[in-house]
């Protein structure tokens, strides 16, 4: 298994600083939940780790390898994005296989793999369908699928049940922490629902403003805010 560590990662788009040199430690196998208020930097930083956006100042750190100067492709992870980012003129199968498509695989292994992840989500009865048919749990369903269809060993959330329906988040949350015990990964996930954060973390990053406010496991945040912010977004009032 693998871990992530940031060491005073920066982003800075020109002028204009986003991230101010974060710092975080995130165990094999643990999941890490990143809230703070829109516009804080949790995409930036998990975009970062993804090498989906330069890192400007300090390193990132995946199974104690420097990724900075890694492809996307070469990292080990895999990102699951809010808007799903599926293929509309793709089928479900063919969604899922494309996460495979980079790396020259036979037609039979892929087929197999596509199946067995298939069977893991619930998709089997609709590989031939396409997105536009689905409902929006089974579209993420795919997007998840997308994902874990490479076996990376790093998964990254992007407020991936934003777009769902009460219930449906609730249900898809339990998936996910299913998945990524199932899997073994290590997972760092980003949103901006308090529940979502303190139900699936084993520590919760509270940012604001491209810093870290405080790190701690759920219970910590609630009943040690180390100030009125971390209080007022996830803790009980210091
Ligand atoms: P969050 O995900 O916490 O809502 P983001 O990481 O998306 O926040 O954004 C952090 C800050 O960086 C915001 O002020 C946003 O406007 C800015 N930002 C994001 N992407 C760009 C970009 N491509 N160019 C300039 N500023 C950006
Ligand atoms: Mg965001």
């Amino acid at each position: 298994m693998s871990g992530v560590r940031l060491d005073g990662i920066v982003k800075k788009y020109g002028a204009l600083q986003v991230v101010h040199g974060v710092d975080l430690d995130v165990s094999p196998g643990e999941f890490v939940v990143l809230v703070g208020p829109s516009g804080c930097g949790k995409s930036t930083t998990l975009r970062m780790i993804a090498g989906l956006e330069e890192i400007s100042g300090g390193a990132a750190t995946i199974d104690g390898r420097v990724v900075n100067r890694v492809a996307p492709k070469d990292r080990d992870v895999a990102m699951v994005f809010q808007n799903y980012a599926l293929y509309p003129h793709l089928n479900v199968a063919d969604n899922i296989a494309f996460g495979l498509r980079i790396r020259k695989e036979s037609k039979e292994a892929i087929a197999k793999s596509v199946e067995e992840v298939a069977g893991i989500l619930g998709l089997t009865p609709y590989l031939d369908r396409r997105p536009a048919d689905l409902s929006g749990g089974q579209r993420q369903r795919v997007a998840m699928g997308r994902a874990i269809v490479r076996r990376p060993k790093v998964f990254l959330f992007d407020e991936p049940l934003s777009n769902l329906d009460a219930k449906l988040r609730t249900q898809m949350r339990a998936e996910i922490k299913r998945l990524h015990n199932r899997l073994g990964a290590t997972s760092i996930y980003v949103t901006h629902d308090q529940v979502e954060a303190m139900t699936l973390a084993d520590r919760i990053v509270v940012m604001s403003d491209g810093r870290i406010e405080q790190i701690g496991t759920p219970m910590d945040l609630f009943n040690n805010p180390v100030n009125t912010f971390v209080a007022g977004f996830i803790g009980s009032p210091p």
